[in-house]
C-alpha cells in the first residue's frame, strides 16, 4: 500500500463508509455508536470529510471510524475500507513506521486503579445519591474515580472479560452537562459490559440486558443479574457473536426494559433477532429507563 493508495482510502466519502458501517446517516448525523446515544451526536463534515461526537469526543477520518467501530488495527481497518469501496492495494510492506499507531490496550496501566478502589465525594454523591446504587454492586464493578489536572472528577469504569482480564475502562465526566462526557484510553474495548457476572450464572436462570452500565448498576441493585449492551445504536459483529454463544451454551431466559423511546424498542427487536425468547418488559410511564424506574421504586437512603 502506498501513499497514493492510503490517500484514496481516506477520501471515500465519510458519511458513506459509516452507512456501510451500517450507522443511519441524516441530514449529517447519527446516533453515535461509541456511548449510549440518544439523540444523534455524531455529525460529519463533508469539508473535512470526517465526523465528531460532541458527546464522548470520538473523532477522526473513513479509516479511525472503522478502526474504532469494527476494533481493527490500521491496516485491517484499511483492507476493509479497500474491500467495501472496490480500491486495489498493493501488498502492504511494513517498513514505514509513520503508519504504525499504538491501538492496543495497555491494560498493565489501568489495573492497579481498580485493586484499590476510592469513591471522591463527587462519585459517591453520583453513584449512592443520585442512583441508589448498592455498595456491594459498587465493590463488585470495582468502579474508583479520580481527578484530573484541571479538577474534574471522573467516575472510572472497568470493563472486564470473562475470565476477569481487564479489557477496557470508560471514564464518565461527574461533572453536571460537562462535556466530553466520556473518555476512552486508546485500544479499551467497552463493548458488553459486567461479562463476569457470566460465570455465576446458574441453569434457568434470568440474566436481564440493559442499555449502558448505569442501568446495569441499577438493575444489579434491584437484585437481578445483568450486562449491559453500550449503546443502543447498534450491535457490533463481535456482541452478537458473544450472545449468540451463550444463548446455545448457556440455559438461560434473556428479559429486557427498553428504554422508552425508538432506540430503545430498535436495540429490543435488533436483540431479539438473536435471541428469539427476549421477553419485553414495558416500563411505567413516566419512566424513560430502568434507571429511573429503580428509583422511584427505591426508598430513600
Ligand atoms: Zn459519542
Amino acid at each position: 500500500m502506498d501513499k497514493f493508495e492510503l490517500q484514496q482510502l481516506r477520501d471515500l466519502p465519510i458519511e458513506g463508509v459509516a452507512e456501510r458501517l451500517g450507522l443511519r446517516v441524516k441530514m449529517h448525523k447519527s446516533l453515535c455508536p461509541f456511548h449510549d446515544d440518544h439523540h444523534a451526536s455524531l455529525s460529519f463534515s463533508v469539508r473535512r470529510n470526517g465526523y465528531r461526537c460532541f458527546v464522548c469526543g470520538a473523532s477522526g477520518g473513513t479509516i479511525d471510524l472503522v478502526m474504532k467501530y469494527l476494533s481493527k488495527g490500521f491496516l485491517d481497518a484499511c483492507r476493509w475500507l479497500a474491500d467495501e469501496h472496490n480500491v486495489i492495494l498493493t501488498e502492504y510492506q511494513p517498513q514505514s513506521s509513520d503508519l504504525c499507531q499504538q491501538t492496543s490496550f495497555d491494560a498493565k496501566r489501568y489495573e492497579h486503579f481498580f485493586e484499590r478502589p476510592w469513591l471522591s465525594p463527587e462519585a459517591r454523591q453520583f453513584l449512592f445519591e443520585e442512583r441508589r446504587i448498592d455498595a456491594r454492586v459498587v465493590r463488585w464493578c470495582r468502579l474508583t474515580s479520580w481527578k484530573d489536572k484541571q479538577g474534574v472528577a471522573w467516575l472510572q469504569i472497568p470493563y472486564y472479560d470473562r475470565e476477569g482480564k481487564l479489557i477496557g475502562v470508560q471514564n464518565r465526566n461527574l461533572v453536571k452537562g460537562a462535556l466530553p462526557r466520556f473518555r476512552f484510553p486508546i485500544g479499551s474495548q467497552c463493548s458488553i459490559y459486567n461479562l463476569p457476572i457470566l460465570n455465576r450464572l446458574r441453569p434457568g436462570d434470568e440474566l436481564y440486558i440493559t442499555e449502558g452500565c448505569s442501568d446495569c448498576w441499577a438493575m444489579l441493585s434491584a437484585g437481578h443479574k445483568a450486562i449491559a449492551i453500550p449503546s443502543a445504536t447498534l450491535l457490533k459483529h463481535n456482541d452478537v457473536e458473544l450472545l449468540q454463544t451463550l444463548a446455545s451454551t448457556l440455559s438461560l431466559t434473556f428479559h429486557m426494559f427498553p428504554d422508552r423511546d425508538e432506540p430503545g424498542e430498535r436495540l429490543f427487536l435488533q436483540l431479539q433477532k438473536i435471541l428469539p425468547d427476549l421477553v419485553h418488559h414495558q416500563l411505567p410511564p413516566g419512566c424513560k429507563d430502568f434507571s429511573e424506574y429503580y428509583l422511584s421504586t427505591s426508598a430513600p437512603i
